[in-house]
This record gives structure tokens, sequence and C-alpha cells, in this order.
């Protein structure tokens, strides 16, 4: 049996030391990468990389060969939609907009982030993610070696619930054929879904993030993984490390190198 500093055991039940060394060694790694990729610079070069497990096969089709040509008729089929959300008045949120926020990015974006709805300065400014948060997300994003114009952005509901409360399920119900259509027409590779709301809106289950963050599950024929929502991450900063596990999910679905990484490979932490 190995101690640790305190005295207590290192070791779980039946564990031996070395497998629980590596396992000490990837939890300190991991917290490192968590680290870099929100912010500050930290070499790692060990332990080798290993592919993430869970992952469900990349079951997409693939996009077509003139990309720009496919933005534009994809650009085509969100407009009318956009135009009406901007209009909609289907439930009592439309009452104290100042505007819906439809959802930004590219239309041909392998990688859908899903949050629950727009906060005080997105009513504002008309984008969905530009507060606090969605500068949060933004750096969450360029962790992944992306940027927030690679990627789409939406929420569950499109208008802001006063006071920044929780939508509800009436509001959710009569606002998500929006972003189903969203989804219908952009046909992302993976969808990450950001905290409770979005992730029990689009998987329709109860069951809290907690639960179920950091495993691919299924909404629309299309992968889910959900994560920490970027507001809860601000509250709860020690939560970051396991965010940036199920990113790096993410990126090794999407065969994403980690862009500060030497070598660049993806899947350098377990
Ligand atoms: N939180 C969300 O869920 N969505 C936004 O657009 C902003 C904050």
């Amino acid at each position: 049996m190995s101690e640790g500093p305190a005295g207590g055991s290192v070791t779980g039940p039946g564990e031996h030391p070395a497998d629980a060394l590596a396992r000490a060694a990837r939890a300190l790694r991991q917290s490192l990468l968590f680290e870099r990729a929100f912010g500050r610079d930290v070499a790692i070069t060990w332990p080798p990389r290993a592919p993430l497990q869970e992952a469900p096969p990349a079951a997409v089709s693939p996009l077509p060969v003139d990309l720009d040509a496919e933005r534009l008729r994809r650009l085509a089929l969100l407009d009318p939609l956009r135009q009406e959300v901007l209009c909609c008045t289907a439930c009592v949120l439309c009452q104290q907009r100042t505007q819906a926020v439809f959802g930004v990015g590219d239309p041909c974006a392998r990688l859908l982030f899903v949050g629950e709805g727009p906060g005080e300065e997105e009513d504002r400014q008309g984008e969905p993610f530009v507060g606090k948060a969605g500068q949060l997300l933004t750096r969450m994003i360029q962790a992944m070696g992306l940027e927030r114009r690679d990627v789409y952005i939406a929420n569950i509901v499109k208008c802001r619930p006063p006071g920044n409360r929780n939508p509800e399920p009436r509001e959710v119900i009569s606002c998500m054929p929006y972003l189903r259509r969203q989804i219908e027409v952009i046909r992302p590779q993976v969808i990450c879904a950001l905290g409770n709301v979005a992730t029990r809106s689009l998987l329709e289950t109860p069951t809290s993030i907690s639960r179920l963050r950091g495993h691919f599950a299924e909404a629309l024929g299309i992968p889910v993984m959900p994560t920490f929502h970027p507001s809860y991450l601000l509250r709860n900063p020690e939560d970051k490390r396991l965010a940036w596990m199920d990113l790096r999910k993410l990126m090794d679905f999407l065969g994403l190198h980690d862009p500060r990484s030497p070598g660049g490979g993806p899947g350098e932490d377990r």
C-alpha cells in the first residue's frame, strides 16, 4: 500500500502502485493542460499521447467540395429562419427582449455550440455569448485551436429570459423548432451542449449535467458532448479541468490538434 503526502493511501483497492503513479501523473498533466488551455503557458511533454475513449464513429457525410457555394446555399436557407426568429411572438419572452438572438458562425461548421439563452449583453448586441461567459467560451474555442468564426454558436431559446432566469419548459418547447431547423441546415458533425438547459433540452432528459458531461450522447442523429456552461465555470473554476477533458474528447472526435502541443498530435491526455 503506498502512502500519500498526508499518510493516506494513494492506491485504489487492488491497484498496483505503478498504476496509481501513472494515474496521478495523468491527473497532474490534465490540470496543467487545462491551465495552459485557459491562459497560462506550461510546457508539457509527458506522458505519450493516446487516443481518448468513448468517441462514437464520425457518422456525417463529408462536406461538398465547393465549400463557398455550399456556405452561400446554407446562408440562404438560414436567412428566412433568422427573419422568423427576429419577429417571433410565440412565447412571453418576446415581451421584454431588446431583440431575438438567432445564432452566429459558419453555416458549414463541423462543431455547433448550444447554450441556454441570451443574457443581458447578448440581448443588447444580438449575438450569442458576447458577455463574460461568452469571453470564456471564446477562450475555450481557441484552446481547441479554433476561432469563433470556425464554429456555429446558438442557444436553446432565442430571447432573453428576464433577470437571466432559466427558460420555462413551455418557452423551450416553443423555441426548439428554430434550433432544430438550424441544426438541419448546418448539419454539424458534433454538438457541444453547454450546461443543464442545453443538455436536457437536446437530449430530452431530466438527468443533470454533472452526470451527463464527458460522455457522447445523440440528438437528431448527431453526436452530442455535454459539458459545463461557461457561466458555471466562471463560478466554479475548479471544474474547468473537467470541461477541458470534455473539449479534448471533441477535439479527438474532430481530429483537431492541440495548437500549443509539441508535435501537435491529438489525444495527448486521457
Ligand atoms: N449564456 C447562454 O447560454 N447563451 C448566451 O448566448 C449567453 C450566455
